[in-house]
């Protein structure tokens, strides 16, 4: 069957005292957004607010292939919006997955149920049970409510596409939740066991419970390099061009801040060193610019299921001055390996006039990094 999932990321961050849309918070080097996406195997719509920082969201929609279309003053003009982008780019649609983009915790497994239940039944639900005990507050006290007949409704809720589109159509009251637009039309819902874990952030202690969760599987790395200079050489280091009288001497353009970072890189994730990936006497790499190396060390960790999380580099020079160029080479590096700048760090310090380099016969560099397992291991 052909399903599309429909990512509904309204929201302003309010209740998570952020600031920003909850959906773009950053953990571990990658958003609630992008973990979320990262689940579905199907193609992906992602309903934004107008507010939301459009280029983060169109970098976020390119890496899952996934398309985007802005949402509307409420919940359920949102989601219309969402269906309407999916009749239109994909006509063959049979069943969509309606899902909060600020529940990350969800299984591939839960996606696959829901959409085959839907497909058979028309609509598909996620509950848990609920096991705290309950009270309604009412004008003349409180009521207990026996928790055995409550249910906690969960996204993604998968319905026939045509059938949902139509009770949208003629949805005209502002619903949270779409299982309630189906019941108005079509009466009530398959419900299916959903997952305890599949929580919704939503709190300022739901994102800090995200973000160590996120941080559980960590790995520290080192890297170390050394480059001797040699005359008639360009001098390049975290991808810039240093004018300088001299360069290093190397196979590559011998940018020995970006080889100890992808060093730091492979180390941290058990993998042998760039020497091995490669090679100095591969013509291949004769010449090669670093940076273009230092992506593809980062697809490698990608596959090892292995995110950057963030570098420190030490540049050790007795000169030239290398002050003037530390921000381009974070900025380098961090595009390179899919980070924002704050999350490289570089210092440059001389060695005092003492040994090789302090006789300014080359130049040192050194890396520590902490990788992060990606999400689809984590569950
Ligand atoms: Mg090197």
């Amino acid at each position: 069957m052909k399903t599309v999932a429909l990512v509904a990321c309204g929201g302003s961050g309010k209740r998570a005292h952020l600031g920003y849309n909850k959906v773009l918070h950053i953990s571990g080097g990658i958003s609630i957004l992008e973990h979320t996406l990262s689940k579905f195997s199907c193609p992906c719509v992602i309903v934004f607010n107008e507010q939301d920082d459009k280029d983060t969201i169109n970098k976020i929609a390119k890496k899952y292939n996934a398309l985007t279309t802005l949402g509307g003053s409420t919940r359920t003009q949102s989601v219309k919006n969402g269906l309407e982008l999916i009749k239109n780019s994909y006509p063959d649609c049979e069943v969509v997955l309606i899902h909060d983009g600020a529940r990350p915790y969800l299984s591939p497994d839960l996606i696959q149920k829901i959409a085959k239940e839907a497909y058979l039944h028309g609509s598909a639900i996620p509950y848990t049970i609920c096991s705290d005990s309950v009270k309604q507050k009412t004008e003349s006290g409180y009521i207990n409510i026996d928790r055995a007949s409550l249910m906690y409704i969960q996204t993604p809720q998968g319905f026939l596409f045509d059938k949902i589109y139509k009770a949208y159509s003629n949805a005209t009251d502002s619903f949270t939740d779409d299982s309630a637009v189906y019941e108005q039309l079509y009466g009530d819902c398959h419900m299916v066991e959903g997952e305890v874990q599949n929580t919704k952030i939503t709190t300022p202690y739901d994102i800090k419970y995200w973000e160590r969760f996120v941080m559980t599987d960590t790995r520290v790395g080192n890297g170390y390099d050394y480059h001797r200079f040699d005359a008639g050489r360009k001098l390049i280091l975290g991808g810039v061009e240093i004018p300088f009288e001299k360069g290093l001497l190397g196979h590559s353009d011998a940018d020995a801040a970006t080889h100890c970072l992808m060093d730091a890189m492979l180390s941290a994730a058990g993998l042998k060193d760039i020497g091995t990936y490669f090679p100095d006497n591969d013509n291949k790499y004769k010449g090669a610019n670093s940076i273009e190396l230092l992506k593809q060390v980062s697809e490698i960790l990608l596959e090892q299921g292995y995110r950057l999380s963030n570098a420190s580099i030490v540049i050790v020079a007795q000169y030239p001055k290398l002050a003037p160029f530390v921000d381009q080479m974070k900025a380098n590096l961090a595009s390179a390996t899919g980070l924002t700048p704050d999350r490289i760090g570089i210092s440059a310090t001389t060695n005092e006039g003492s040994g090789a380099i302090g006789r300014g016969e080359g130049i040192a560099a050194t890396a520590v990094c902490l990788l992060v397992k990606t999400s689809k291991d984590m569950l």
